[in-house]
């Protein structure tokens, strides 16, 4: 039974004065982001790790630009009439009056760097690599995010096939580095500026004598953005597509070339593909070879774990040189997803073998200090400063699996000394502070 509060305490003395009532508000991430816990930083790190790893075998620097740009940037490059720009880019106003966009892919930003700052003086190609968080206003569901991370690597001024095969064979060395076996690249040409409007007129006048058997966003797209329209995964959609004319039909001779180039090497590294001539990707800016990677057979999917292709015209619109070039990006969350799914082990950071344990004021306050310079030594040191008593913390010690205990009571902290205690046998020996690194090092070491 909850007591009655009393006005006053024993013998008639006033009660401490009442905690004034903070205002409260509850407030939840919002829709379509999501929190990285803790726990879940393994697949992180390790995907992080092998994607650093592959950008310095295949010679990619590193760039980070902005997460948000001048809206014109997505509006001009990644295309007015993409999916993207009309439904889901970020985009706000600034106080000083700038009309800004969260960015939602990352290649029109590197772009703009890579004319920015004169890297076409630099030895061509130009190879940037990039990590990070972009940003969608997309329906959230399972496996699609708001705010979601990209890895993202393009090649600059080359124009050869072989930049085409090292962005795929780049990503495939990653998967293949993260034990994901399980994934198929489709692979397309949509020809140039030269072949591909004779080819879009074609299409057109195909499914303008069919508009009544696509869905109405196909009828959208036919206005805004008729390659789409191959890309819808309706049903009845896909009946009409699988009779659309064949860009490869429609190829100019160099962009048949470089296709059938494109293919070759890939057969050559002897990896698989499987040619969809309706693959179009979303995006206004590719030319020649586009491609996916689904992990699986088709591509009813989830959705994509990879996408890209080239875009020799993007530079030239943003008042560069002309230049060619070629890139891809993979979505973070999917491939860890995909991770999970395959119950792939990412081993776990090494514990650290020796934990550190504090008992009152001066003993905690040294404790920080030498956990400090345990650090500096590169020596790994578990702890559990907030716990008070001596014996939960061995207690955290012992189910950390350290080897090494080592203990800074009052006692201890007085006489600059410390206990160390060996976890196994339980043997503990006093030594002073000064030598107590040397000493761990050394029993490390057997
Ligand atoms: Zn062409
Ligand atoms: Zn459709």
């Amino acid at each position: 039974m909850p007591k009655k509060r009393k006005k006053h305490g024993r013998r008639g003395r006033p009660s401490k004065p009442r905690k004034p009532r903070l205002s409260k508000i509850k407030v939840q991430a919002p829709k379509g982001t999501h929190d990285i816990l803790p726990e879940e930083q393994k697949y992180w790190d390790k995907l992080r790790a092998v994607v650093a790893q592959a950008a310095t075998n295949y010679g990619f620097g590193r760039i980070d630009t902005p997460v948000f740009e001048d809206v014109r940037l997505y509006i001009k490059g990644t295309g007015q009439n993409t999916d993207i720009v009309q439904k889901e880019i970020y985009t706000f106003k600034t106080k000083g009056g700038e009309q800004l966009a969260l960015r939602p892919e990352f290649t029109p930003g590197i772009v703009r760097a890579y004319i920015e700052h004169g890297m076409k003086n630099l030895p061509q190609p130009v190879k940037l690599c990039s990590i990070g968080p972009v940003f969608r206003h997309d329906k959230p569901q399972a496996g699609r995010y708001r705010q979601f991370h990209q890895i993202n690597f393009e090649i600059i001024g080359d124009p050869t096939e072989v930049s085409d095969v090292q962005i795929i064979q780049t990503f495939v060395s990653i998967l293949k580095r993260l034990n994901l076996k399980k994934f198929t690249i489709f692979i397309n040409s949509i020809g140039c500026l030269m072949c591909a409007p004779k080819y879009k007129k074609n299409l057109l006048s195909y499914y303008k004598k069919r508009l009544n058997r696509v869905c109405p966003e196909c009828r959208r797209r036919f206005d805004k953005n008729p390659l789409r329209l191959l890309d819808c995964k309706n049903e009845k959609c896909k009946k009409v597509t699988n009779e659309a004319p064949q860009i490869l039909d429609y190829l100019c001779d160099e962009c048949r070339l470089h296709f059938k180039k494109v293919l070759e090497i890939l057969d050559d590294l002897e990896i698989p593909y499987i040619l969809n001539p309706y693959l179009v990707r979303g995006l206004d800016y590719y030319t020649k070879t586009v491609f996916e990677v689904w992990e699986d057979k088709d591509d009813s999917g989830q959705g994509a774990l990879l996408g890209g292709g080239r875009y020799d015209n993007l530079v030239e619109m943003f008042k560069g040189k002309s230049t060619p070039a070629v890139g891809a990006a993979a979505g973070m969350e999917r491939i860890i997803s995909f991770l999970k799914k395959q119950d792939i082990k990412i081993s776990e950071i090494e514990k650290p073998k020796v934990f550190m344990i504090q008992l009152g004021e001066l003993g905690k306050r040294k404790s920080l200090k030498l956990f400090d310079e345990f650090q500096r030594n590169g020596i790994k040191v578990g702890e559990a400063f907030s716990k008070p008593s001596i014996k939960s913390q061995l207690k955290i010690a012992d189910k950390e699996g350290a080897k090494i205990a080592l203990i800074l009571g009052q006692k201890e902290a007085l006489e600059d000394s410390i206990i160390i205690r060996d976890m196994v046998s339980g043997v503990q020996e006093t030594v002073l502070i000064e030598k107590v690194i040397n000493e761990v090092k050394k029993r490390l070491k057997q």
